[in-house]
């Protein structure tokens, strides 16, 4: 089968960047979980569903109709041949795709689709628990960290950059809500998988943490 490289951590550690990256560097598929999540959120919003019906989640996330196009800049993602590719992105949104995430047979529905991406030459699988749960097996497992007031100040100056109004104290305190809902839920929580490395990127810049996960899989 072809090699999985397992990118997880918190939000706001650089997963998606470092990811996209490596992925290309290597001329490797991308999976990007965290934007199934977000995509299950959004379409339960557009077909009324709450958020804690998890009945009607299930079939909507096993079923979900999303294309994802690989280019610039993550490429674009379809739902239901709409691009929602910034509606996806947004702070809610990621809210929102916690929520539904702390949902077991949510997680269970979208665990095929994951494993789907696994394709030649090799993978590279961003999220919060693609090294303990959708690829224990991976070739090589990466828990990229930071500290949550670095994680706030990225996240802030890629808002900035988008031309959206931000709070560096709002923003910390919800990635703080974040992580609490992340870590403390009680299936796939988040936590580094036993053979993961840890990497802090906290004082690292984007082309070093790049080197760094390269290198680890060099070896
Ligand atoms: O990584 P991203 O910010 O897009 O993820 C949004 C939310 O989806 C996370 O806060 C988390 O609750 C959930 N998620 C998850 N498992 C993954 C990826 C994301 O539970 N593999």
């Amino acid at each position: 089968e072809a090699p999985v490289l397992a990118i997880d951590g918190p939000g706001g550690a650089g997963k998606g960047t470092i990811s996209r990256l490596v992925a290309e560097r290597l001329g490797w598929h991308l999976l990007d979980s965290g934007a199934l999540y977000r995509l299950t959120a959004l379409a339960a919003a557009r077909h009324n569903i709450k958020l804690d019906n998890e009945d009607a989640l299930e079939p909507l996330a096993a079923n979900l109709d999303v294309v994802f196009v690989p280019g610039e800049e993550g490429g674009r993602v379809y739902l239901e041949s709409e691009d929602v590719s910034d509606i996806i992105r947004t702070e809610q949104a990621g809210d929102r795709a916690s929520l539904v995430a702390a949902l077991p047979r949510v997680r269970q529905a979208l665990l095929r689709r994951q494993r789907d991406f696994q394709k030649p030459p090799g993978l590279v699988a961003d999220g919060r628990d693609m090294g303990t749960v959708v690829f224990p097996d991976a070739e090589l497992k990466i828990f990229l960290t930071a500290s949550a007031e670095e994680r706030a100040k990225r996240r802030y100056l890629q808002l900035r950059e988008a031309g959206e109004d931000a709070s560096l104290s709002s923003l910390l305190k919800e990635i703080q809500a974040r992580d609490a809902r992340d870590m403390q839920r009680s299936v796939a929580p988040l936590i580094p998988a036993e053979d993961a490395i840890e990497l802090d990127t906290t004082h690292l810049t984007i082309p070093e943490v790049v080197d760094r996960v390269a290198a680890f899989l060099a070896q």
